[in-house]
């Protein structure tokens, strides 16, 4: 995979020097010219990278549905429901809190928007972000098989969850149907592995379309944001995961970091969380050691509720923009800032660039003009990706931490260096 990935980089690098900002560049091949950029730019990589990226979201909601029955219905105890529920929920909102406060104190030290001239023509369609009274009414669904057609997590998650309660309370019945539930668990995984053989592949097809079209150039104007973004995402993620996890289950913080590798390198090529659940639940599961009543749960809630990296871009692009239109922000607004990126990251889903649709939120809320969105926004895909490998790092630094607590957790299994080392 890292491979496919280093080799997408640099075949998309050297596709982009030879087309030099031409739509089409030909090479004369005697009988006819050979189209570069169509045939390989828009044609294999756009379609190897398309398919790729639909059937791993092809998996996410049968995946989902059918781990957190099984997990759900096997838990022994139902106030375990309850318990896991607040403890992630409560790690997951904490977590985003520290990200965001790291990510402000950054920028308020490097002060990347002093001095950047505003660009006169900026502009920016801010999309209505929803509120946190409308997110936890559309948590439940009126219709399950609409919330599994629209893909809709948080309400799959919460018809699973009402199903798998059932099922532990339905008796004889219930043991009948958590049986089918548990072979066809077995069959979605291997489905997971299947498709993991062509992780390679996938990945090369859409790093090599990406950097082929991607302006490298901007990002020397926008160096310091950009640089101050990658550092705090980095801090979180090395030092930050490190401590947490480390105080609260004693864990190494190395070995975790190393497991995580194939699992950040889906979610940086995919740039969504949702997307690579799949790999998430694998490696909570198979590669860290949490088990399947525990994971299936938080994984799941993390890719949808827990956001640490783009908490961290929204809480240094905030500075940003403030700095670069010379609005003063005082405290009480840096804290609105923490709490409303910190609440916007529950009621959206980890895809592509949805960061940028919650910080208009963070925006409107604190006065700052949304248009300041268009100043970042060209360097924001590259920003995307890394962020959405320091999501998917929080939800399993979390899972780890929650199945310990609740002794749902296998530290054979964390301690191995070759625990299902390929995910095969
Ligand atoms: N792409 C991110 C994710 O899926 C969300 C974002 O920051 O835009 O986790």
């Amino acid at each position: 995979i890292m491979f496919g990935m280093v080799a997408g980089v640099v075949i998309g690098l050297l596709l982009q020097a030879l087309l030099a900002g031409q739509s089409e560049v030909y090479i004369p091949l005697g009988l006819f010219d050979f189209p570069v950029k169509s045939v390989f730019v828009d044609g294999f990589f756009h379609i190897g990278g398309q398919i790729f990226i639909a059937s791993l979201k092809m998996l996410v909601v049968p995946l989902v549905f059918i781990s957190l029955v099984c997990g759900t219905c096997s838990l022994s105890d139902p106030k375990k429901l309850g318990r896991l529920g607040g403890k992630s929920i409560g790690l997951y909102l904490l977590t985003t809190a520290v990200a965001i406060t790291v990510a402000i104190s950054l920028a308020l030290l490097v002060s990347p928007g002093v001095g950047y001239d505003v660009p006169t023509n900026a502009s920016f369609d801010a999309k209505q972000a929803p509120t946190l009274v409308q997110v936890i009414i559309n948590m439940f669904p009126t219709n399950p098989i609409s919330a599994m057609a629209d893909g809709n997590m948080l309400q799959v998650i919460v018809f699973a969850l009402l199903f798998g309660i059932a099922m532990a309370l339905s008796g004889e019945a219930g043991k009948r149907i958590a049986t089918i539930f548990e072979d066809l668990n077995t069959v979605i995984l291997k489905l997971v592995t299947l498709l993991m053989n062509l992780a390679p592949y996938g990945v090369f097809c859409l790093m090599a379309k990406l950097f082929t079209t991607i302006e490298m150039g901007l990002i020397i104007g926008l160096a310091k944001y950009f640089f101050v973004v990658v550092a705090a995402l980095f801090i979180h993620a090395l030092i930050n995961y490190s401590i947490i996890l480390k105080t609260l289950t004693g864990l190494s913080p190395i070995k975790f970091l190393r497991k995580m590798k194939d699992a950040c390198l889906f979610a940086f090529s995919t740039s969504s969380s949702s997307a690579t659940m799949p790999v998430t639940l694998e490696t909570a599961t198979k590669k860290l050691g949490a088990h399947n009543s525990v994971a299936s749960f938080t994984v799941p809630l993390g890719a949808t509720i827990n956001m640490d990296g783009t908490a961290i871009m929204q809480g240094v692009a905030t500075v940003f923009i403030a700095q670069v239109f010379a609005v003063d922000l005082t405290i009480s607004d840096y804290l609105m800032v923490i709490l409303t990126a910190t609440l916007a990251s529950v009621g959206t889903a980890g895809v592509p660039g949805v960061g940028l649709i919650m910080l208009a939120m963070v925006l409107n809320q604190v006065g700052l003009p949304v248009e300041g969105i268009a100043i970042i926004m060209g360097v924001d895909r590259l920003l995307d990706m890394t962020r959405t490998a320091v999501n998917v790092t929080g939800d399993c630094m979390v899972t780890c931490v929650v199945a310990k607590s609740e002794k749902e957790f296998d530290v054979e299994i964390f301690n191995d260096p070759n625990a299902a080392k390929t995910l095969e």
